[in-house]
Formats: C-alpha cells, structure tokens, sequence
C-alpha cells in the first residue's frame, strides 16, 4: 500500500492487516472494519450491515450520521474549527447556557474537554481545589477511564492495576450497591445498606474526602441500578460532610436514561456532574457541569484549567446540535417508550431461560446477567461470551462483556424503532437458546 489509489484496501481482511502492521494493538480488535453508519445501522468493509446496540461506543445517542447533527457540524466547519483557549466562542457560551437550562437548579456553569476520562479528571482536579482536601472516593465496580486519576477510581472486574506502575494516591473506595450480588449478604428492600455504611466507615477512618464520584446507572461494572436510598443517603452525608457529590454521567446523561441526566431518577442534585459521550453525538466533547456555589468557590480561588481543545467551537457546535435534535424530535420520550419495550423483551428471556440470571437497566442502558443457572448465580462468563458471539455474527452489535465478566449490554441509538427492538430481541433469544441448550444437564429453560 503505497498511496497508490488502486491499490487501496476493500475487503475486512485487507483492512485488518494493514491494522495489524500500522496500529498499536491494545484490546480484542473485531474481525469487522467498519466503514459507514446511518440510524441504527452500519456497515462493514465487506459490504455487510450491522443492527448497533452499542451507539458506536456509546457516543452516537442520536444515531449514526443524524443529517441534522451532520447539518450543524457542517455549519461550523465552514465557520470556525478552534479559537485557542485564551478566547471564547459562541458555540461554546450557547452549549454551556443549554446544558444549564436543561438541568435543574443550582446546576449553573459548564467547562468542556474531549473524553470522559479528562472531564473525570477535571472533575478530581475541582474537587480537591474546591475543598482543599486531598481524598477522593469511588465505589467498586465502576468504570471512569484510563488516565491515571479517573483509573484509580475505577475498579471494573478484571481490568487492575497490576502492571501499571505507580496509582494516583488517596483514592479509596465503597462496596458497591450491587443488590444481586450483595457482599454483605443482604437482601434489599429490606436491607440496612450495610454497603454504604462500610464506605462511611472507609472515609470517616481515612479522612473525609474532596468528592465522591458516582455512575448513576453502572455500566461497564455490571448494569446495575443503585437504590434510590442508597442514592440519597450518600447525597445527605456528602451534603453533612462538606464533600462533593460527583455523578460521573458519562454513559448515562444527555438523555440515555429517558431524562437528560440519570440523578433525575434518584431526586439528588450532583454538585459536579461530568458528561462525555452522547453529549458530542460522536465527537469528541466532554465537560462538567457544576453548580452556582462551586463555580464560585472555583472562580474565587482563580481554579486553572485549559487543554487546547476545550471548547473547541466545532465540538460545541456538534454538542449543541445533537441536544437541540434530541429535542426537537422529543427523543426522550422515544428512550423510554423503546427503552420499556426492551425491557420488556429481556424479562420475557429472564423468566424462560435459567442462564439468564437477571435483567437490569434504566431507559436504553439496559443488562443481561448471565449465570450457569438462577439457583446458584454463578457467573457464566463464556456463556456470555459464546452469546456475543453469536449476535455478533448474526448482525447485531451489542455491549461485550468487560474482561471476566458475564453481562451484555444493549444501548441502541435513540431513534432506535420499535422494529429494531423487536429483531435485536429476536437475535438475542436465538443466541440465548443456543447457549442453554449446550449446558451439560440441557436446562435449557428455567422452572417458572
Ligand atoms: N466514565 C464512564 C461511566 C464511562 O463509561 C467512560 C468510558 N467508557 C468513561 C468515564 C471514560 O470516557 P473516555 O473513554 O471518553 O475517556
């Protein structure tokens, strides 16, 4: 492959070794090279479509190449691409005056960077400078990126720090809300959240920390839902202790939930909440969004913070867009509606086949638990596995499990149809029915 345009590469395969040659391999690369996207669907280099219940990663909410979100890029590319940190633009104020009208009181002012993980790591940065304290929190089980702040708060199953030299320092952590797994052997509604209680203890042992940082729906951790309790318990004693209450919606804002942001579900005000993803529609946008007394505490102690794309007026712009899109075609209420169809569907397999231990998930960030059988829970992680495996090949991309995990994730675009759901759902069971018919006792389907 010399430039010449003959020789260009067509085929998946072509693709992939050139990968192979050019690329830093880093984690499981897909046999699929994909070259184009519309809605809900994709296409690879082989000419073959794909049913994506993964928005890309998660980042294309609005659907792949929505024309309007394309239109409003457009606008700005022929306008103006970057301004430099030291000037700001209209893109920018117009995103940060939307995301404040679209969130409640006091959630007030917005700063904006490229990827979660640098919003996390803005968010860290505030805390600390806000409080003064050197402590953070996260809770086991979440994910809030690869760089070194955001990695040390996270602590997914099977992705450790082993190997990677030195963490950031005063990170600790809680046990994780995880009812279906509880560690302390509870069962809720009717438990003392003896979870929350233990990370109390952590802080109050350790030293109050500057923030706690929170997925409000759990993602890559497992798709789980915290308790509205535990929510607002961890709220009142952030409020008590002076210690910022830090929602990293990075996944899960911007509308994925069937609200704009999830700590709508829980009725908690965050006091930094953190987006990524969805907020870009599929460029790289990132930000914080905080309150009217952090920003002032923030902006009274002259808190530094620049990068040379934040704010960038073509990602605000997409931003921008892609929010008033989602508006404008009242996408919110299409979340939920497909949301509780697909809920709907996952429960159906819940109650017909006994490797799929639960269901779980809120809006279009829905869960599949798959287990060796209910009675014992054990996590079937192959099972999962071999069951990505086959929707993948049967058309339909979906969340793979994390390393050493047994969940599968389904987040479609949110102009996903009632159709998609019904096909996606479809390939899911079939898969679902393979897989249990190869357990060595042939359960395939659980005693009601
Ligand atoms: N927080 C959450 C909840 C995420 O899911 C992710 C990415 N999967 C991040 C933070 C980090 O975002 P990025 O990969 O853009 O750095």
């Amino acid at each position: 492959m010399d430039g010449d345009s003959s020789q260009t590469p067509r085929t998946n395969a072509d693709w992939l070794e050139l990968d192979r040659e050019f690329v830093l391999q880093t984690r499981y690369t897909s046999p699929y090279v994909l070259e184009r996207g519309r809605g809900c669907l994709l296409w690879d280099a082989d000419g073959r479509e794909f049913l994506d219940f993964h928005s890309g990663q998660v980042c294309a909410n609005t659907g792949h190449c929505h024309p309007e979100l394309v239109a409003g890029i457009a606008r700005q590319l022929d306008t103006l691409v970057q301004t430099g940190s030291m000037f700001s633009n209209p893109p920018q104020i117009l995103l940060a005056k939307k995301l404040a009208e679209i969130t409640p009181e006091p959630l007030q002012k917005s700063f904006f960077a490229c990827s979660g993980s640098e919003a996390i790591e803005m968010a860290l940065r505030a805390a600390k400078f806000f409080t003064g304290r050197s402590e953070v929190m996260g809770v086991l089980r979440s994910y809030h990126g690869m760089t070194m702040g955001a990695f040390t708060t996270s602590s997914v199953p099977g992705l450790d720090r082993q190997g990677y030299g030195y963490a950031v320092a005063n990170v600790n952590h809680m046990p994780p809300p995880y009812c279906y797994r509880c560690d302390f052997h509870q069962t809720y509604p009717g438990c003392a959240r003896e979870c929350l209680r233990y990370g109390i203890k952590v802080a109050d042992l350790v030293g109050a920390p500057a923030g706690i940082v929170v997925e409000l729906v759990v993602s890559g951790g497992g798709v789980y839902v915290p308790p509205v309790e535990w929510v607002q318990e961890l709220h009142a004693w952030c409020r008590e202790r002076g210690i910022l209450f830090i929602a990293d919606e990075c996944q899960t804002g911007i509308g994925r939930t069937g609200k704009w942001f999830a700590f709508e579900h829980f009725g908690v005000v965050p006091d930094i909440v953190v987006t990524s993803k969805g907020l870009g529609g599929g460029v790289p946008l990132s930000g914080i969004l905080v309150t009217r007394d952090v920003a002032r505490g923030l902006e009274d102690k002259h808190y530094a913070q620049t990068s040379s794309h934040s704010g960038d007026p073509l990602l605000c712009a997409a931003g921008l867009a892609n929010i008033e899109l989602i508006e404008r075609h009242n996408l919110l209420a299409n979340v939920e509606a497909m949301g509780r169809r697909l809920k709907d569907g996952l429960q159906q397999m819940v109650k017909r086949y006994d490797i799929v231990g639960d269901t779980r998930g809120l809006g279009l960030l829905q869960g599949l638990e798959i287990v060796t059988d209910k009675a014992s829970r054990t996590a079937f992680g192959t099972g999962a596995a071999a069951i990505v495996e086959y929707v993948t090949n049967a058309g339909l991309f979906v969340g793979a499990p994390m390393t050493k995990q047994n969940i599968i994730r389904l987040l479609p675009p949110f102009v996903v149809t009632a159709a998609e759901i019904d096909r996606a759902l479809d390939i899911l069971d079939r898969a679902i029915h393979s897989v249990a018919a190869t357990m060595p006792n042939r359960l395939g389907y659980a005693a009601e």
